[in-house]
C-alpha cells in the first residue's frame, strides 16, 4: 500500500482524494501488518477501494499516540482553545457537507438527501460540544470552616469509541463531541462495513488544528481491532454502539482487562402506539417514517406498531399503501427514500427474518422480497397478525421490515410494549393530552416520541432502558460519561488528627 490516497469519485460530487490509511498521530500510515480490507458499494456489489486494517498493533501505536496527547499537549490546552477547534471542525464539516455526503451515500448506500441530513447533524453536535468544552464546571462544597472543598471534572483519558455503520459520520460525532469536549484523546474505530466517510472526515480534524494524538480513526474489523480496544490495559474508558450481544462483550472485556469505564449503546426492538384518537394520515406518515427511514437500519427503529382496534383495518390499508409508495432504489436519485441495505450479511439476515415470519405464521401484507437483481435492495415489508413470541416481534430485524397487532385498551398495549428485552424507544400517536403523557410516562424507554418519530437531537439525551444500553448519549448527560468527578479536601487550620 505505497499510497494512501487514491481516486476516486462520487456520482454527484465526481472526483475526489479518499485516504485508506490508518489516521494515527495526525498521519495516515498502513497498518504494522500491512493488511488491507475490500469496502462494497451496496448498491452495486462492487468494490470501491481496499483501505487498511487495524490489527492489535496498530491499535497500540494508537493508544500510544492517545495517552501522549493526554498527557502532555492536550492536557496543557485552554478549554477555550478546546471549544474553538471543535467549532472549527464543525465549519469544516458544513464546509465540506456534499462531499462527505456523497461519500457516506457510496459506501452506506442511504440517500443523499438523508446523507445530507446526518452531515448537516454531525456539523450540529461537534458544534454543540464546542459550546461546552469552556463550560465544564466544578463545585466548592462548603462542609466546615477549616476545610476547603471542591470538584473537579476531568476528562477520563484515553478513550476507545467503536461505531457502527448504520450512521457512520453521525456516530462518530456523537461519540467525539462530549469526549473532546471534556478533554480526552480518542482512538476511534469505524466499522469495516463503512470506513470511507470517516477517513475523509479525520483530514479536517488535522486541517482544524488539532494537535496530533487527539484523535486517532481507524479502519478495522470487530473480533480484532475492536476486541482490542475492548481489553486494551492503557485505555480508560470505551464507548460503543452496536448490537447487544458485542454490547456484551465489550462489558466483558472491560471487566476482565482493567476496568475501563464502559458505555453501551444498543439494540432495540421499539414499540409505535397508535390509539383510536390519533390522527390517521399524521400517523402513518410517523409509523412509515419511524420503521423505513434509514432502510430500518436504526436502532430506535419503530419496528413493533401497535393499533387500536377502531381504527385498525382502516389503518393497515392505509400503511400498506404508503409503505408500498415508498421511493426505493439508487441512493444519489434526489427522490429516493430507502437505498440498499448496507452489506450482503445484513440482506440475508434480514431475508431470514421475513422467512421465520412466514413460517410462525404471520401474514405478509405487503414486500418480502428483493427489490431489482444488483445491489441489496429489499421491498418495505409489512406484517400482520402476529404474536408476542414470534421471532419478528421479538428479535431486532435492523430492516425495512415492521409488524402490526391490534390492542383494545391502553393497559394491554403498555404490557404488550414492554413485552421485550429492549428499552431504547417508543411512540404514541394521540390526540389526547392526557393519554399522551400517561402513556409516555408508563412506557419503558429511553426516548418517547408523541405524535411523531425519531426525532433526536444533539441536545437531547439519547439512550436505552433495559438491554438496550449503558449510560445516555448526547446533550448534557453525556458530558458525565466522559468526566471523572474529583473531590479536594483542603485544610485550612493548623489541627492535626
Ligand atoms: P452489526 O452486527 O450490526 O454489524 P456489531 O455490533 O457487530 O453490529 O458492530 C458494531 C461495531 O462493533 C463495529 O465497529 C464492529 O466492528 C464492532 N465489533 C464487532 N464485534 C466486536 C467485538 N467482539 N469487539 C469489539 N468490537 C466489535
Amino acid at each position: 500500500m505505497s499510497n494512501l490516497f487514491i481516486d476516486l469519485k462520487t456520482p454527484i460530487t465526481g472526483p475526489y482524494k479518499q485516504p485508506i490509511g490508518l489516521f494515527i498521530n495526525n498521519e495516515w500510515v498502513e497498518g504494522v501488518e500491512k493488511k488491507t480490507f475490500e469496502v462494497i458499494n451496496p448498491s452495486t456489489e462492487e468494490v470501491i477501494c481496499s483501505v487498511a486494517e487495524a490489527t492489535e498493533k496498530d491499535v497500540d501505536i494508537a493508544v500510544g499516540a492517545a495517552r501522549k496527547a493526554f498527557e502532555g499537549v492536550w492536557r496543557k490546552t485552554t478549554t477555550q482553545q478546546r471549544s474553538i477547534l471543535l467549532l472549527k471542525l464543525a465549519d469544516l464539516v458544513e464546509k465540506n457537507l456534499d462531499l462527505l455526503a456523497a461519500v457516506e451515500s457510496l459506501d452506506n448506500g442511504k440517500s443523499i438527501t438523508m446523507a445530507k441530513g446526518d452531515v448537516s447533524a454531525v456539523a450540529g453536535c461537534i458544534r454543540y460540544y464546542g459550546g461546552w468544552a469552556d463550560k465544564i464546571e466544578g463545585k466548592t462544597i462548603d462542609i466546615d470552616p477549616d476545610m476547603f472543598h471542591y470538584t473537579r471534572q476531568e476528562p477520563i483519558g484515553v478513550c476507545g469509541q467503536i461505531i457502527p455503520w448504520n450512521f457512520p459520520l453521525l456516530m462518530l460525532a456523537w461519540k467525539i463531541g462530549p469526549a473532546l469536549a471534556t478533554g480526552n484523546t480518542i482512538v476511534l474505530k469505524t466499522a469495516e462495513q463503512t470506513p470511507l466517510s470517516a477517513l475523509v472526515f479525520a483530514q479536517y480534524v488535522k486541517e482544524a488544528g488539532f494537535p496530533a494524538g487527539v484523535l486517532n480513526i481507524i479502519s478495522g474489523f470487530g473480533k480484532t481491532a475492536g476486541a482490542a480496544i475492548a481489553s486494551h490495559m492503557d485505555i480508560d474508558k470505551v464507548a460503543f454502539t452496536g448490537s447487544t450481544l458485542v454490547g456484551r462483550s465489550i462489558l466483558k472485556a472491560a471487566a476482565s482487562s482493567n476496568l475501563k469505564k464502559v458505555t453501551l449503546e444498543l439494540g432495540g426492538k421499539s414499540p409505535n402506539i397508535v390509539f383510536n384518537d390519533a390522527d390517521i394520515e399524521k400517523a402513518i406518515s410517523w409509523v412509515n417514517f419511524g420503521i423505513y427511514y434509514n432502510h430500518g437500519q436504526c436502532c430506535c427503529a419503530g419496528s413493533r406498531i401497535y393499533v387500536q382496534e377502531g381504527i385498525y383495518d382502516k389503518f393497515v390499508a392505509a400503511f400498506k399503501k404508503r409503505a408500498e409508495s415508498n421511493k426505493v432504489g439508487d441512493p444519489f436519485h434526489p427522490e429516493t427514500f430507502q437505498g440498499p441495505q448496507v452489506s450482503k450479511l445484513q440482506y440475508d439476515r434480514i431475508m431470514g427474518y421475513i422467512e421465520a415470519g412466514k413460517q410462525e405464521g404471520a401474514t405478509l401484507e405487503t414486500g418480502g422480497g428483493r427489490l431489482g437483481d444488483k445491489g441489496y435492495f429489499i421491498q418495505p415489508t409489512i406484517f400482520t397478525n402476529v404474536t408476542s413470541k414470534m421471532k419478528i416481534m421479538q428479535e431486532e430485524i435492523f430492516g425495512p421490515v415492521c409488524a402490526i397487532a391490534k390492542f383494545r385498551t391502553e393497559e394491554e398495549v403498555i404490557q404488550l410494549a414492554h413485552d421485550t428485552s429492549y428499552g431504547l424507544a417508543a411512540a404514541v400517536h394521540t390526540n389526547d393530552l392526557n393519554t399522551a403523557i400517561r402513556v409516555s410516562n408508563s412506557l419503558r424507554a429511553g426516548t418517547v416520541w408523541v405524535n411523531c418519530y425519531n426525532m433526536l437531537h444533539h441536545a437531547l439525551p439519547f439512550g436505552g432502558y433495559k438491554e438496550s444500553g449503558i449510560g445516555r448519549e448526547l446533550g448534557e448527560a453525556a458530558l458525565a460519561n466522559y468526566t471523572q468527578n474529583k473531590s479536594v479536601a483542603i485544610r485550612l487550620g493548623d489541627a492535626i488528627f
